[in-house]
C-alpha cells in the first residue's frame, strides 16, 4: 500500500451532492479529492425529476443536459378523477441521472478536483488532524471528509453510528419508446396517488421515452413490487407499452422523529471532521421524497462551510448543520406533516376533499407547483392551507 497523500477534504460518492461540495471547494482553491465507487456516467435509479427552482443554484449550462421541461402537471387518484395544474414557467426539469451526474462531476473536475473513479472508500479512521480513508487501491488523509455516499452511507454507518433513521422503498423503470411523444407525456409530469396504499407512483417524460415509479412513504405498509404491477397495468395512458422490470433503492426521507432542533439535524451532520451531506445525511423531502435539490444544495452549503471553517486555526463545522436547519428544518418539518395528512387518509384527501371543495383544492396543488418554481415554500403554503381552514370560523363583522 502506497504512503498516504494529504488533501483538504476528501469527499466520499461523487453523485450531485458530492460533485457540488468538490465544485465549491475547488473553485475556493482546496485540494479535493472526489472518491467514486463507479465510474460515470453510471446508471443512477431515479425519476429525475428536478423542481424547477434549482435553476437558482445550478451554472446555467445545466440546461444541456435536461431531457424535457415540464409545464403541467397531473395529480390524479385512479382516471376519474385528475387535477391539471399548468403554468407558462416551467415547474420541473427532467434529466437521466447518468447525464447529469457526469456533467456535475466534469464540473468538479474542472474546477480542480481530483476524481478516483472505480475506488469506493472501505474504511475511516480519526486522526487528531483530520480522517484517513482507506480503499483496496490506497489510503488518503484528508483534514475533512464528506460522506456523500447515497442512502446506504458506508461512512454515516462508521463515523455516525448512533443514526437510526428511515429509508423508504422505491422503484423505477425506464421505457424506451418513440410512439408519438411517449403517449402524450410531451412537457407534462404525472402523480398518480392511489398508485401505491401510501405513497404515489409517478410518470415522467425523458427525450428517449418515460420514466415510470412508485414509492410507499409509510413504513409498514409496503408492497412496492405490487404497487408497481399494480399501476403499470391499470393506469391507461400506459396501456400497451412494454415496461421493463423495475429496479429498487431505498429513498432515506427526513424523519420526523426525534427531529429538528435549532441546533441539531436529528442525529447530527458533522461529527468531528466529518460531514453527511445529500441522502447519506437523509436530506430528503418527506413529501414526494425530492432529493436531487437538497443533495445540491447540501453540497454546497458544506463546501462554503468547510472553506470558512479551514481558514480557522481551531476550526468549527458545526456551521454547516446549522446553515442546513435554517435553509431545510421549518421546510421539512412542515413536509412531513402534509405527509401525513396525504398519505395517511390519500383517497378522502384526493377524492372527498377534492370533490367537495374543488377550488381550494386545485388552489393547494397550484400553489405547491408554484413552490416547485421557488416562488412559494413549504411554510408559506402552510400558512394559506391554515388560514383557508379558518376562514369559515372568523366571524363576519
Ligand atoms: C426510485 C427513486 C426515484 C427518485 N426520484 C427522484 C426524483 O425524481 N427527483 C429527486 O429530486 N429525487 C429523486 N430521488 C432521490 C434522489 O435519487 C437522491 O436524493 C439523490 O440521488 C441524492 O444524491 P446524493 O449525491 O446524495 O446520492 P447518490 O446520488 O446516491 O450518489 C452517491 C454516490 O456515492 C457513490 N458511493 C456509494 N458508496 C461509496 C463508497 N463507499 N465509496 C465511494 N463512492 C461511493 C455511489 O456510487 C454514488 O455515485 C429518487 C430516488 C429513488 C430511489
Amino acid at each position: 500500500m502506497s504512503a498516504s497523500p494529504l488533501y483538504d477534504v476528501i469527499i466520499v460518492g461523487m453523485g450531485p451532492a458530492g460533485a457540488s461540495a468538490a465544485y465549491e471547494l475547488s473553485l475556493a482553491g482546496l485540494s479535493v479529492l472526489g472518491l467514486e465507487k463507479q465510474t460515470h456516467p453510471r446508471y443512477k435509479v431515479c425519476g429525475g425529476g428536478l423542481s424547477a427552482r434549482i435553476e437558482k443554484i445550478l451554472p446555467s449550462d445545466f440546461k444541456d443536459v435536461i431531457e424535457d421541461t415540464v409545464y403541467r402537471m397531473i395529480f390524479s387518484y385512479g382516471p376519474e378523477e385528475s387535477y391539471c395544474v399548468e403554468s407558462p414557467k416551467p415547474m420541473a426539469y427532467m434529466v437521466m441521472r447518468s447525464r447529469f451526474d457526469q456533467w456535475l462531476v466534469e464540473k468538479a473536475q474542472q474546477a480542480g478536483t481530483d476524481v478516483h473513479e472505480d475506488e469506493p472508500a472501505r474504511t475511516f479512521t480519526k486522526l487528531p488532524d483530520g480522517i484517513e480513508v482507506r480503499t483496496a487501491r490506497s489510503r488518503y488523509h484528508g483534514r475533512v471528509v464528506i460522506g456523500a455516499d447515497g442512502a446506504l452511507s458506508t461512512v454515516a454507518q462508521q463515523l455516525f453510528s448512533e443514526r437510526r433513521l428511515q429509508k423508504i422503498p422505491a422503484l423505477e423503470s425506464e421505457v424506451f419508446s418513440d410512439s408519438s411523444r411517449h403517449h402524450g407525456y410531451a412537457n407534462t409530469a404525472l402523480i398518480s396517488l392511489n398508485a401505491a396504499k401510501k405513497g404515489y407512483g409517478w410518470i415522467f417524460p425523458k427525450q428517449q421515452g418515460l420514466s415510470i415509479g412508485v414509492g410507499e412513504f409509510v413504513r409498514g405498509m409496503n408492497r412496492p413490487k405490487r404497487s408497481f404491477q399494480q399501476f403499470s397495468r391499470e393506469e391507461p395512458t400506459l396501456a400497451g407499452l412494454q415496461i421493463p422490470l423495475p429496479l429498487g433503492h431505498p429513498i432515506p426521507v427526513f424523519n420526523r422523529s426525534p427531529g429538528v432542533t435549532n441546533e441539531r439535524w436529528n442525529n447530527g451532520l458533522v461529527h468531528g471532521r466529518a460531514l453527511l451531506v445529500g441522502d447519506a445525511g437523509h436530506l430528503v423531502d418527506p413529501l414526494l421524497g425530492e432529493g436531487i435539490y437538497y443533495a445540491v444544495r447540501s453540497g454546497q452549503l458544506a463546501g462554503a462551510s468547510i472553506v470558512h471553517a479551514l481558514k480557522n486555526s481551531s476550526p468549527d463545522f458545526d456551521e454547516y448543520e446549522r446553515a442546513v436547519i435554517n435553509e431545510f428544518g421549518r421546510e421539512f418539518q412542515i413536509a412531513s406533516r402534509l405527509g401525513r395528512l396525504v398519505y395517511g387518509v390519500p383517497r378522502s384527501w384526493h377524492r372527498w376533499v377534492g370533490k367537495t371543495f374543488p377550488g381550494p383544492y386545485q388552489g393547494v396543488l397550484q400553489r405547491y407547483c408554484a413552490m416547485l418554481q421557488g416562488q412559494e415554500t413549504y411554510q408559506t403554503l402552510w400558512a394559506r392551507i391554515m388560514s383557508g381552514l379558518r376562514r369559515p370560523f372568523v366571524r363576519r363583522s
